[in-house]
């Protein structure tokens, strides 16, 4: 068993994390914003940083977007952050296939939405599934089978919020009938906060329908995977040592952190109280918490 981790030190030197580091990684959801409702003080401890010449960089594990659409999103919000600093799950989706060297003559069956199917086509993968799968019946042929597509190798599952039985089923004959065919998961978060009234079913839920009927592990790409780490490393030319990541949720951010090596700073502004941090339960001990992330503003050097 691992040795129990050190518990989480409440920040109070900011200056001395901020020269420790030369990239943050800022999750988005929790950190950044709240849905569609920016943070209070985010723009300010953004150029707070920018002007110490950090480079940030912002990962999201929710796949419904392609990064040029977060870039319109981040703008709607008042903030000036390049899609080149962008990389969400739907990207890291088409990213690993491209790494693989995924051939350009297969395809790859979606069951997730827009974002996936943007990524995909901009890496020049063809792909079917998708939303609009998400009318579909099943269509039964004389002797009562369902068809499907013997080229496709790859089927990737992300958030959907159009899932169906033709999917699943879909999906599984993919994977059982056609030889060497992947499962790429975008992430697995257990539940999302589509509205702060309650919890939704996240991205793992459809990950976890299609696991059930395969048995298959999917290949995760997102948080808290090593891949994105390792890409934005090699993009950069980054030491790990030398980034610190800003997460709201310990079992993707903080634990994405520590698996690449790098400082992890958890913020309360999101799903994680510190209740959960400091619960006997949780096994997973950022190296420093706050409330949010102004609070880079108001703390000062001891
Ligand atoms: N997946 C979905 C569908 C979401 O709605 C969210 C958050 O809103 C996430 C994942 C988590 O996103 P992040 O990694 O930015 O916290
Ligand atoms: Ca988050």
């Amino acid at each position: 068993a691992a040795a129990a981790a050190v518990p989480a030190a409440k920040l109070e030197d900011a200056e001395a994390l901020i020269d420790s580091v030369e990239t943050f990684i800022f999750d988005c959801d929790g950190v950044i914003w709240k849905g569609d409702k920016l943070i209070d003080g985010v723009p300010e401890t953004l150029d707070l940083l920018r002007s110490k010449g950090k480079r940030l960089v912002f990962v999201t594990n929710n796949s419904t977007k392609s990064r040029k659409q977060y870039g319109k999103k981040f703008e709607s919000l008042g903030l000036s952050v390049n899609e080149e600093e962008i990389f969400a799950s739907s990207f890291a989706a088409a990213a690993y296939l491209e790494s693989i060297d995924f051939p350009k003559d297969k395809k790859v069956y979606v069951i997730g939405e827009e974002g996936i199917l943007i990524e995909l086509e901009l890496a020049g993968f063809q792909h079917l599934g998708g939303p609009t799968d998400g009318d579909k019946k099943i269509e039964l042929k004389p002797g009562f089978y369902m068809e499907h597509d013997k080229d496709v190798g790859a089927v990737v599952v992300g958030f959907d919020r159009y899932f169906n039985y033709y999917k699943v089923q879909y999906r599984t004959l993919c994977i059982r009938e056609n030889p060497g065919c992947l499962f790429i998961a975008t992430n697995r978060d257990a539940v999302t906060h589509l509205t702060d009234a309650q919890e939704w079913a996240g991205g793992g839920s459809m990950v976890g329908a299609v696991l059930g009927s395969t048995k298959q592990e999917p290949l995760v790409v997102g948080k808290p995977s090593t891949f994105m780490m390792d890409y934005l490393a090699k993009k950069f030319g980054i030491t790990t040592s030398q980034i610190c990541m800003v997460g709201d949720r310990l079992d993707t951010d903080i634990l994405f952190g520590q698996n690449g090596g790098c400082k992890t700073l958890l913020v309360l502004s999101g799903v994680t109280s510190v209740e959960t941090l400091q619960s006997p339960n949780n096994t997973i001990q950022p190296d420093f918490y706050t409330n949010q992330i102004s609070d880079f503003l108001t703390l000062k050097a001891a």
